[in-house]
C-alpha cells in the first residue's frame, strides 16, 4: 500500500483545490441564499450549473468512475483524496457530477445496463444532464434488511407493472429526475435472494406519484427525500437490469463504492470542522484568555486529529483491498468504515460546534448542517447496527476456524 499520491493525482488534487478556492467556495453563500430565496425548496440553484460547466471545463468530471472510458480512470486509493476534497462542501461532489445518489445508479448502469439502457440513461447521466434517484426503502417493512422489501414488479406481456410505496427516495425532487432505478420482488416464491429484481422507471411513467418530501431534523434538502407511490406503474420489459432475480447481487455491487465514498467525503467535511475549530477558540477569548488556551479545548483538537488520521487509514486500506480483490472480497471492511467513520466526524463536527458557542448551530457556519447530513449516514445505506452485525459475524467464523484448527494440531 502506497501513501504518496501518483503525479497524476497531485495534479488533480491541485486543479481540484484551486476550483475550490476560486469557484466553490465563493459560491457557497449563493447557493444557500438560491435555496433560501426561493419560493420551494427544491429547486436546483442556478449557481450549480455555473459550477458543473467550470468543473466540466477543468477535467474535474466524473472523477468517481473506475473506467478510463466513460469516467476519470482513477483507482478507489487514487479518487480518496479527491473525494475528501468535493466533501468539505455541500455542493462540490455535485458541481463535480460525483453525487450520491447517481453516482452509484451511473455504476449499476455501467455494469449491468444493456446497451440502450446506457445510451438512454448512461450517456446524459455521465454528461450531468438529467439526475436519478435510487428506490430501495419502504415505510411499511424495516428495509435495512432488504429480504423484507414487499415492492411488487409482476410481468404482464412485454411489460413489468410495479405496484408498491418507497420512502426515502433522495433526489426524487429534484427538478432534473429523470429516472428511478426500483428494486422489489418479481418471484415471492423463488429463494430468498433471487426474489428480488431491479428496473428502471421513467419519472414520468404513469401511475409514478411522489407524495411528499421527508425532511432532515426540519431541513428540506433541495433535492428532496421522496415518499413515491407505485400504482400500476407499467414500463417495457426491457427496462429490467441484468434480469429477473438478480437485485441483490446488484445492491451488494452498488453499495460497496457508494459507502466508501460517503466516508471520504465525511472526512473532508470533518477536517473542514476541525479547522473551523481551531480558528474559532483562537479568536476568541472568555476569562482573559483564548478559547483554545483551555486543556479540554487542546484535548478535543488532539484528539480529533489523531481520530481523523485513524479514520483516513481505515477508508485507505479499504479502497486498497477493493483495487486488490474487488469490492465483493472488502465488504467486511466497507462495513467497518460505514460505521465507523461517520461516528468519528460526528464527533469532530461536534467539538466543533460546541467551540462555536451558539453560532455553532445557526446558520452562519457549515456545521449544523453538516453535522445533520452526516447523522443521516448512520441510516442510510445500512444502519450501523447491520453493519456490526456483518463484522462479528464474520470475527465469530474466524475465531471459530482458529478454535477448530489449534484443536486439531
Ligand atoms: C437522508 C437519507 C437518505 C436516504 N436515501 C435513500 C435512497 O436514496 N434510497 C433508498 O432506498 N433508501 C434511502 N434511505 C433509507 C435508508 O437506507 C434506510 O433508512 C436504512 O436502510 C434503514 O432502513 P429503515 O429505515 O427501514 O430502518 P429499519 O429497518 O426499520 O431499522 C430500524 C433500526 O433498527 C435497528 N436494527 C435493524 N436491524 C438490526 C439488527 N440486526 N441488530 C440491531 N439493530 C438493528 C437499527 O438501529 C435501525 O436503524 C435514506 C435514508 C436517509 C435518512
Amino acid at each position: 500500500m502506497q501513501f504518496d499520491s501518483s503525479d497524476r493525482v497531485a495534479e488533480l488534487q491541485e486543479r481540484l483545490g484551486a476550483f475550490m478556492d476560486e469557484h466553490v467556495y465563493p459560491a457557497e453563500p449563493v447557493w444557500v441564499a438560491q435555496v433560501r430565496n426561493a419560493p420551494s425548496p427544491h429547486i436546483h440553484p442556478p449557481v450549480m450549473e455555473q459550477l458543473k460547466a467550470e468543473a466540466k471545463r477543468r477535467g474535474l468530471w466524473n472523477l468517481f468512475l473506475p473506467d478510463a472510458e466513460y469516467g476519470a480512470g482513477l483507482t478507489n486509493c487514487e479518487y480518496a483524496p479527491l473525494a475528501e476534497i468535493m466533501g468539505r462542501t455541500q455542493i462540490a461532489a455535485e458541481a463535480c457530477n460525483c453525487s450520491a445518489p447517481d453516482t452509484g445508479n451511473m455504476e449499476v448502469l455501467h455494469q449491468f445496463g444493456t446497451p440502450a439502457q446506457k445510451e438512454q440513461w448512461l450517456a446524459p447521466l455521465l454528461a450531468g444532464e438529467i439526475r436519478s434517484a435510487f428506490a430501495m426503502t419502504e415505510p411499511d417493512v424495516a428495509s435495512s434488511d432488504a429480504t423484507n422489501i414487499a415492492m411488487e414488479i409482476k410481468r404482464d406481456g412485454d411489460s413489468y407493472v410495479l405496484n408498491g410505496r418507497k420512502w426515502w427516495t433522495t433526489n426524487a425532487m429534484h427538478p432534473n429526475l429523470r429516472i428511478l432505478i426500483v428494486m422489489g420482488k418479481t418471484d415471492a416464491s423463488a429463494p430468498t435472494y433471487q426474489q428480488q429484481s431491479m428496473v428502471l422507471v421513467p419519472i414520468d411513467t404513469p401511475g409514478v406519484e411522489i407524495v411528499r418530501n421527508l425532511p432532515v431534523f426540519g431541513y428540506h434538502d433541495p433535492e428532496g427525500h421522496g415518499e413515491v407511490q407505485f400504482t400500476d406503474a407499467r414500463v417495457g420489459a426491457e427496462n429490467i437490469i441484468a434480469g429477473e432475480g438478480m437485485g441483490f447481487m446488484i445492491a451488494q455491487a452498488r453499495l460497496g463504492p457508494g459507502r466508501i465514498h460517503h466516508c471520504m467525503r465525511a472526512i473532508g467535511a470533518a477536517e473542514r470542522a476541525l479547522e473551523l475549530l481551531c480558528d474559532r477558540a483562537d479568536a476568541r477569548e472568555t476569562f482573559g484568555k483564548p478559547i483554545s488556551h483551555n486543556a479540554n479545548v487542546r484535548d478535543w483538537i488532539a484528539e480529533s486529529r489523531i481520530e481523523l488520521e485513524m479514520a483516513r487509514l481505515l477508508v485507505l486500506k479499504t479502497a486498497w483491498l477493493m483495487d486488490e480483490v474487488g469490492n465483493q472480497h472488502a465488504r467486511i471492511e466497507i462495513s467497518g468504515i460505514k460505521f465507523a467513520v461517520p461516528e468519528i466526524c460526528l464527533k469532530v463536527i461536534d467539538r466543533a460546534i460546541q467551540v462555536h458557542g451558539g453560532g455553532g448551530v445557526s446558520d452562519d457556519f457549515p456545521l449544523a448542517t453538516m453535522y445533520a447530513h452526516l447523522r443521516t449516514l448512520r441510516l442510510a445505506d445500512g444502519p450501523d447496527e447491520v453493519h456490526k452485525l456483518s463484522l462479528a459475524r464474520q470475527e465469530l467464523r474466524r475465531q471459530r476456524e482458529r478454535r477448530k484448527a489449534s484443536s486439531s494440531d
